[in-house]
């Protein structure tokens, strides 16, 4: 698209609307999903609406029809997202209900064939501009005419109107942006994040030292997001419909990232049972801390390896805290995340090398980049590395180990680094999302290749290479685990990916929660039976999906071989512990009943069931 910036350049800001602040409001309880354990108290900070910053952009008579298919995607788009949140009231309080639901009416309204949306229309034809900067200044200009027409009496009602403009004039923005990354700056120390959505690469963002918690209105018990955060130790509750659209400044919230309630403007009772919970949360801990220094060991002296993912630098602190031997699981993706270009050989050796060091020799697997699905970033998008436009249906389409093997430039400056940073300490390199041998010999072509090339150029490299495994995160891959087995050095079961495809459920989906179940029959026998492809060639073989961080479920993957974990860093001691009580023969038992079983609820009860004395 040819545009033209016209001098000097104009920032427009999307002004906020001046929400009526209630003084005295009523306690409400929003139920969502648990996906980080603790219990923060504090006052709500609201992202729901993040500020658009558009610049006023001119285009060329001939892009006019480009840029209004870019309004009609982000008017479908925004659509969507308004009929995702009403289908979601049905499970609210009825007075949510009557509160919510004319205001997403109007929105909806507003983005069929409205005065609005004839202005934006208008404007990019005989403007010649951009759709963002037509929406901005037709929002601005109707949202003030409204206004004008204030008479006194009619005050308040002429102020929602203008508000609704706002507000719908922000959401098209955004989805017309797709708006690279959310600022926290002005999150005051102490505060609960509220917001209607949270990304992967927006929750990377946020510091865990401030914030008290985070609720959002969407999400999926194993999405990136719940993964970020659980990594960062923040209490967390996702997918509470109806949360952010009724959430005003000045609230305070509860979010119990156990039970998954977050409570808003709580009554005396509720924050006095929540500060009694916060304080049972830090026993807790401190209880757990005590196990730090003893061995993963079972009853019957069988060692067990348990090692912490890692996600974001932050975390290093509370892996080195956690007891954990190594890192099982280090996602390259935050090296990639929330910045401008791609980093180079030298920054990414350093990153690692610095990881590699604060372990002390215990092993490292780092995971060679896993783009695609819900893991956006927008340094590929604009290196056209990526391509630009959404893929229909990402978590089928072109990413991790597809893309690196097409993208030979970045694949290879990501191997060398990791190869530099090998000499600092046992190293292994993971592939993710493979599904077929070609791509493991592919892949280890372009290793060895690029180990060569930085001898060549003088650079030291450990003397024999790193082992190379891979995730097995589909059933593909899990089905042709014998013949993967031959090909890699080790096997690294990636349960999150392995349940939504093998269920078809998307692990960040909301409304399908409850299907998305780790411990469903079929993903347990693909586990085992790729657990059994890697044992037995005596290939090393660890799970470090999330459901390596369920206490719950750790005598049955013990019964089913499993020897080696890697799991956030949080969730170490408490499996640790339940490794400490265990013998392997129970374990096997237990292993064999519950692959006999089909009925996911009876699993489930056998596995909350065990080691329980019988009533
Ligand atoms: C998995 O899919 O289980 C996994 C560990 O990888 P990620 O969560 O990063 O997709
Ligand atoms: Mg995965």
């Amino acid at each position: 698209m040819n545009r033209t910036d016209p001098p000097p350049p104009q920032h427009k800001r999307l002004a906020r609307p001046d929400p009526a602040g209630d003084q005295q409001r009523a306690e409400r309880r929003f139920t969502g999903i648990p996906v980080s354990a603790g219990i923060a108290i504090g006052p709500v900070f609201g992202v729901t609406e993040p500020d658009a910053i558009v610049t006023h952009q001119k285009i060329a008579a001939s892009d006019i029809a480009a840029e209004s298919a870019r309004l009609d995607a982000a008017i479908a788009q925004s659509r969507k997202q308004l009929a995702k949140l009403k289908a979601r009231l049905a499970i609210l309080p009825e007075e949510s209900q009557e509160e919510l639901e004319p205001l997403l009416d109007a929105y909806m309204r507003m983005l069929g064939p409205s005065r609005l949306l004839r202005g934006v229309r208008q404007r990019i034809q005989d403007m010649l501009v951009t759709a963002e900067t037509a929406v901005v200044a037709e929002s601005e200009a109707l949202a003030e005419a409204i206004m004008a027409q204030a008479n006194g009496d009619d005050q308040a009602g002429l102020q929602r109107r203008a508000d609704e403009i706002h507000e719908i004039g922000k959401r098209l923005v955004r989805n017309l942006t797709r708006s690279p990354f959310r600022s926290f700056a002005g999150l005051p120390s102490g505060a609960i994040l509220i917001s209607e959505s949270l990304r992967p690469a927006d929750a990377a963002l946020l510091d865990p030292s401030r914030l008290a918690g985070v609720a959002t209105e969407e999400g999926g018990a194993d999405g990136h997001t719940a993964v970020m955060l659980r990594a960062l130790g923040v209490p967390a509750v996702l997918g509470a419909p109806g949360l952010a659209h009724s959430m005003k400044p000045g609230d305070v919230a509860v979010v119990d990232g156990l039970s998954g309630v977050v409570t808003l403007n709580p009554d005396p009772a509720t924050v006095a049972a929540a500060r009694r919970g916060v304080t049972a949360f830090a026993r807790e801990r401190q209880k757990y801390a005590r196990l730090r220094r003893l061995p993963a060991e079972t009853q019957d002296g069988e060692l067990v390896e348990l090692q912490a993912n890692f996600e974001l630098p932050i975390e290093l602190p509370l892996i080195v805290q956690s007891g954990a031997v190594g890192i099982g699981l280090l996602r390259t993706e935050f090296m990639f995340m929330n910045r401008e270009t791609i980093p180079d050989e030298g920054t990414q050796t350093e990153s690692y090398r610095t990881i590699v060091e604060a372990m002390h020799g215990d092993p490292v697997s780092i995971r060679v980049l896993d783009w695609g699905g819900e893991k956006e970033i927008e340094a590929l998008s604009a290196a056209g590395i990526v391509p630009e436009a959404a893929d229909p249906n990402p978590a089928l389409g072109l990413r991790g180990i597809r893309l690196l093997l097409r993208r030979q430039e970045l694949f290879e400056t990501q191997l060398a680094a990791i190869l530099r940073a090998a000499t600092a300490g046992p190293v292994r390199v993971i592939l993710p999302m493979v599904t077929t041998v070609q791509e493991v010999r592919a892949a280890r072509e372009t290793f060895e290749r690029v180990a060569r090339r930085l001898r060549r150029r003088g650079e030291r490299l450990p003397e024999k290479l790193p082992p190379l495994g891979i995730m097995i995160e589909t059933p593909g891959a899990a089905l042709s685990a014998d013949a993967l087995a031959l090909e890699a050095d080790f096997f690294a079961i990636g349960t999150n990916d392995l349940t939504a495809y093998t269920l078809a459920v998307d692990r960040a989906e909301t409304d399908l929660a409850e299907l998305y179940d780790p411990t469903h029959p079929a993903v347990l026998r693909l586990v085992q039976f790729a657990a059994e492809a890697a044992l037995r060639l005596r290939m090393p073989v660890s799970i470090c999906g999330e459901l390596a961080a369920n206490p719950k479920v750790t005598p049955l993957l013990l019964g089913l071989g499993v020897r080696s974990f890697s799991m956030n860093a949080a969730a170490v001691p408490r499996v640790k512990q339940v490794v400490r009580t265990v013998e392997i023969d129970e374990c096997v038992r237990l292993a064999r009943r519950v692959m006999e079983q089909s009925d996911p609820e009876t699993i489930r009860s056998m596995l909350t069931s065990f080691g329980r004395p019988a009533e």
